[in-house]
Formats: C-alpha cells, structure tokens, sequence
C-alpha cells in the first residue's frame, strides 16, 4: 500500500517533510521518496502523518471510575477483562499504537497480550508490568505482590518475569489513590530497590517506579532505576541526578489535573482530592525543572486512574505544551523518547523504512494546528487501516 503526496513528521530530525510518498509492505514500512504504485481507495493526499503515539504509563483494568479502589474492589474477572478489551481499543482508535501497561490484575495483562498477538482483539502493542511490587501496606497493595527486604523482592520480581512480564514496575513512594499513605514519604528502601533493579537487568528487562518524594526519586536514581513515574516533588538535587543518568521521568499530568479539576463534585473520594490537591502546582513545577534540566521525558497518561479515560492521551500531550514544552517536543516525547524508554526503538517511535508502519493521519499540521491531534482521520496499525 501506498500513502501518496502526504506530508510526514520526522520525530529524529525534527522536521516535516512535505509531499512525499510512504510505501507499507507486511506491516512494515518500506519505502518513503516519490514512489509509482498505487494508493487502493485511501486518499489522504496534503495530509500530515505522524509515528503512532507511545503511552507509556496505562492502566488498562482501570475504567476511570472516580473512586479507584471501591470500583476495582466491585469488579469479576469478566469485569476486568471485558474493561481492559474495550480500553485497548480505545488507545489504538485514538491514535496509540503502542502502550507499556504498568500494574496489572492477577497476570490478566500477560494473557491478553497473548490474545492481541493472536489477532483475537485489537489494540496498541501491549508492554506488560505483571504486578506491581510494593512494600507491605504499600501503594498500590490492593492489586500488587507485596514484599519486604532485598530477598523477598527479589523473589517477587523473578516471579513476574517468570509470568513473562516485558518490564518490572516497583514503588518508590506514597501514592495519591492509596488511603493511608503519604505521598511525601518514601516506600521501598535503596536496598530493596537496587536488588529489583539488578533482578530485572539481569533478564535484560527495564524497571520503571511510582515516585511522588523528592527522596524517593533520588533513591530511586541511585538504585538504577529506568523511568521515574510522575517524579511529583522533583528538586533540583534529584533532577541534576535524573539529567546526570539519562533517567526517563514520565510525568502523567493528567492524573493530578483530572483529580483536581473534578474533585469531591465529580465523586472522587476526599482523601485522593486532599492529596492531588497538595501536589499539583509542585507537579507542574517538577515538569518544568525536568525541561530546563534536560531529563529525558516520556508521555504517559495515567489512564484509569480518577476521570482521566483511556483514548485521551492527546490530552495529555496537549497538557505538557500548555506547561511550556513546544509541539514538537511535546510529540517526540510521545512516539520516539516512549520507544526508547520502553527499548523498542529499532522498530518503534518515527516513520522509517524498516520499522513497523505505525501511523496517524491528521487532516490539519500538527505544528501549527496542535489540536488535530484530538481528531485523527486515520491510524495505522502495522500497515492495516484502523478507523
Ligand atoms: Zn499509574
């Protein structure tokens, strides 16, 4: 198949390249240039084409109920199934091709993986975290293995590689959607953290952590952490350490925004809005001092966590230029910088010959017309018309 005379963004070089020809063949894009052939019936002449967008921070079992762990304490295994099918397919309609899930529900994630690579449902390029491994009594303990001291992390990380976890998710900190703790206090000590570390390189696999504290996330550096997960209370210590090691921070601005905008009003428990309430400006600071240090940042949305839904990490994208990243910066953080953070960017994250022909077609130039991010004309799954 053949897109003819579309204009592509180039997310390495940064720039678009206008009237031009992409060629996809077995999924694969083959060829950009001035191509003869033909286009079959999709016209998208003089329109822009983007890599497909990378979501590196889901949560595919939650629905985006207001109240998190009341709804997921309500929900079967049909329920959480079901939700995580309907979510997948949301994403990739929206535009994202490609998501790293980071704490599923009894090893559910592992096994729709199985079913997307069958061609059973559809959806993004599924990254699996298994269970999150946190302290005892710690966030996210309702759906996570609990562990406590070096030995038993260990052993709960080599279980969710065992399940065939692509990445470890741990917990470096408090957490808003978790009663009882605090965002400001650390969680796993660094030498909990440096053994899931090692346990996770050494299967060659990348290991993101939640993190609100500003001691956590230097914890979190010093451990070899691979991707700080919202890096809330972000100082300048932590953020020379982040820029120092290239550790990815992935901001989910729209977890906090979502919680603090609809609040108590739209049902979301006291105690979550009292904390995303504390931290919401330092976030967006913390945001800033992440650009102005140069850390590398990938986009994540947080999605199914308060209000803020799968299918709307355009918002997200949207959100972080609001906060003073430019368009183009903000759409490399969202295909290339999530492919590199995942490690998959030999075939994922831009427009290239070689690597899967995952795209979105807008009708508008993103760089000048951002908000056409919001309504994709088309998305290109590995060569195959979504929409
Ligand atoms: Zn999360």
């Amino acid at each position: 198949m053949i897109l003819k005379n579309v204009h592509v963004l180039d997310v390495v070089n940064e720039k678009m390249i206008r009237n031009i020809d992409l060629s996809f063949d077995d999924g694969i894009i083959n060829d950009i240039g001035n191509l003869s052939g033909n286009d079959e019936d999709y016209t998208y002449e003089d329109c822009y084409v983007t890599p497909g967008l990378i979501d590196c921070h889901t949560h595919i079992f939650m629905e985006g109920h207001a109240d998190t762990i009341g709804s997921m304490n309500a929900m079967t295994t049909t329920d959480f199934i079901v939700t995580a099918i309907s979510n997948l397919e949301k994403h990739l309609k929206s535009g994202v091709t490609t998501i790293r899930d980071v704490g599923g529900v009894n090893y559910y994630d592992l096994e729709l993986k199985k079913q997307l690579h069958n061609g059973n449902i559809i959806g993004p390029d599924l990254f699996a975290a298994g269970k999150i491994v946190t302290m005892t009594g710690g966030h996210g303990h309702f759906i996570g293995r609990e562990a406590d001291g070096q030995t038993e992390v260990r052993k709960a990380v080599r279980e969710q590689l065992k399940a065939g976890a692509d990445l470890i998710k741990v917990i470096s900190s408090g957490g808003v959607l978790t009663p009882g703790v605090d965002v400001n206090a650390y969680q796993f000590n660094i030498d909990e953290l440096k053994a899931a570390v090692e346990e996770a390189h050494k299967a060659g696999k990348k290991i993101c952590t939640h993190c609100h504290s500003t001691q956590g996330i230097k914890n979190s550096v010093i451990a070899g952490i691979d991707s700080v997960e919202h890096a809330t209370l972000l100082d300048k210590e932590g953020a020379e350490m982040m820029a120092e090691t290239q550790t990815y921070m992935v901001p989910t601005l729209s977890a906090v925004e979502n919680i603090v905008k609809k609040g108590i009003e739209g049902g979301i428990p006291e105690y979550a809005v009292k904390k995303g309430k504390e931290v919401y400006r330092r976030h967006i600071e913390s945001f800033k001092l992440a650009m102005d240090y140069d850390i590398p940042i990938a986009m994540g949305t947080d999605a199914g966590t308060p209000l803020n839904y799968h299918g709307k990490s355009s918002g997200e994208i949207l959100l972080m230029i609001d906060n003073g990243m430019s368009v183009m910066e903000a759409l490399k953080t969202s295909t290339i910088n999530g492919a590199c953070l995942i490690g998959i960017e030999e075939t994922h994250g831009s427009i290239e010959v070689g690597k899967y022909a995952d795209c979105v077609i807008y009708k508008e130039n993103p760089l000048e017309m951002v908000e056409t991010i919001l309504n994709p004309l088309q998305v290109i799954k590995k060569g195959e018309m979504i929409l």
